[in-house]
């Protein structure tokens, strides 16, 4: 066997010499600019960015209101509290997700109760969320998983039906369409989070999107201790500098140099999708001909905004596990990550009693699943180098003997 053929991780030459990581965020100057521009004003905490960053989210997506938040995770605790969720409520969500998505409810005394994946689509099967409602049920957090939406008009159909508020995470999702409307249009409240490997970054930061001015005023004293000023919700009035708290809230603010960043980032969004869309087919050509793995399915009426690429193991053809494979990938320096460990199976909530084989088609795919590097910032060489080493890889592990 030749040194090219060999495998990195049995002392062969790896397919590139630099580490490629699976994410990454794209800074310029313009974005850099922006930010210190804000450091040599006045406000550095809560100032004139916020407003117009909040406006700008609200404007891309069509939304009315848009709240800006310290990071995702807030923001969804904000949406958790502006929904009502209380002690015992149960809201239901998938187990395909990053731990925030159940997080929030518990961080309000609620139940977390997963329902399980389309096995196609990886998305919550609209119809296990119709078989998990009870008379506790409050809420439903469907994820967009990878940057696919949802079913959401099924998932918005059995909410209306059962009088339930729908929680879109939008984490993977800032500019892809449902059935031809924007995300963030379209749920009661829809979080976008600004974590680095997301579609736009501010370092920490996230948003609630919403039509509804109930919960719109709710997110915003939320995020401020549950703190307002404004003289229609006071209860009295001492004087100019009077405040009320009316209810528990936190500090969860973003600062004004983070919306000045995410405002200079709004601008490059479209090129950013385009680019994770010109990737995505680039893989897809490219692995169209290996029956060892299976590329992401998408419905044909949504348009997703790919913020992972997630190949699926046929484990039958291969004579290695994913951690072999994953292992292997790795070794060639590729970036490759797993998205994600069910959350059921984490050991937090094993401890509250979740189960194990509570949502099989999860558990199936979590032994199945490699996440690919995509992100604008990375070039098309590196695209064709992840292409060389999954076929290496996979050629390696393959039955299938040619
Ligand atoms: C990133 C992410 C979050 C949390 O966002 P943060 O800004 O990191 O707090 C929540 N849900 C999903 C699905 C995510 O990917």
């Amino acid at each position: 066997m030749n040194n090219q053929m060999k495998l990195a991780i049995h002392g062969g030459k790896p397919v590139r010499d630099s580490f490629l990581s699976y994410g990454k965020q794209w800074i310029d100057e313009q974005d850099i600019q922006a930010v210190t521009e804000v450091l040599r004003g006045d406000y550095i905490t809560t100032g004139p960015q916020v407003g117009k960053f909040e406006e700008a989210i609200a404007e891309y997506v069509g939304s009315k209101y848009a709240v800006s938040f310290a990071n995702g995770t807030a923001a969804l605790h904000g949406a958790c509290y502006a929904a009502g969720i209380s002690t015992n409520d149960q809201v239901i969500t998938t187990p395909m997700t990053f731990v925030a998505s159940a997080n929030c409810v518990l961080y309000m005394g609620g139940i977390p109760v997963f329902a399980d994946i389309d096995a196609k689509t990886y998305n919550i099967n609209p119809q296990k969320i119709e078989e998990l409602i009870t008379a506790n049920t409050k809420a439903i957090i469907p994820v967009d998983f990878t940057g696919q939406p949802a079913q959401l008009d099924r998932i918005i159909k059995i909410a209306k039906e059962n009088n339930l508020i729908v929680i879109e995470d939008a984490a993977h999702s800032l500019g892809a369409k449902y059935k031809g409307n924007k995300i963030g249009s379209i749920s009661d409240m829809t979080m976008f989070s600004f974590h680095p490997v997301k579609h736009l970054t501010t370092g920490e930061g996230g948003i609630i999107t919403t039509n509804n001015e109930g919960f719109y005023k709710k997110l915003l004293q939320f995020r401020t201790h549950g703190i307002t000023r404004d003289p229609r919700q006071l209860m009295k009035q001492d004087g100019p500098w009077y405040y009320e708290m009316q209810f528990l809230g936190f500090n969860y603010r973003i600062t004004d140099f983070q919306a000045a960043l995410g405002i200079s980032q709004l601008n490059k969004l479209d090129f950013f999708l385009e680019t994770r869309k010109k990737y995505v087919e680039i893989y897809n050509s490219a692995f169209r001909d290996l029956q060892e793995i299976n590329v992401p399915f998408q419905e044909v009426h949504s348009d997703s905004s790919w913020h992972l690429y997630i190949i699926r193991l046929n484990l039958e053809m291969l004579n290695g596990n994913r951690k072999q494979i994953y292992e292997a990938l790795l070794k060639e320096n590729i970036g490759v990550n797993v998205h994600y460990i069910p959350v059921h199976l984490q050991p937090y909530y094993k401890q509250l009693g979740y189960k194990k084989g509570i949502c099989p088609e999860a558990e199936k795919l979590y032994e199945e699943i490699i996440t690919l590097p995509l992100f604008p910032a990375m070039e098309e060489a590196d695209v064709h180098d992840v292409i060389r080493a999954v076929r290496k890889v996979i050629h390696h592990y393959s039955k299938k003997k040619t």
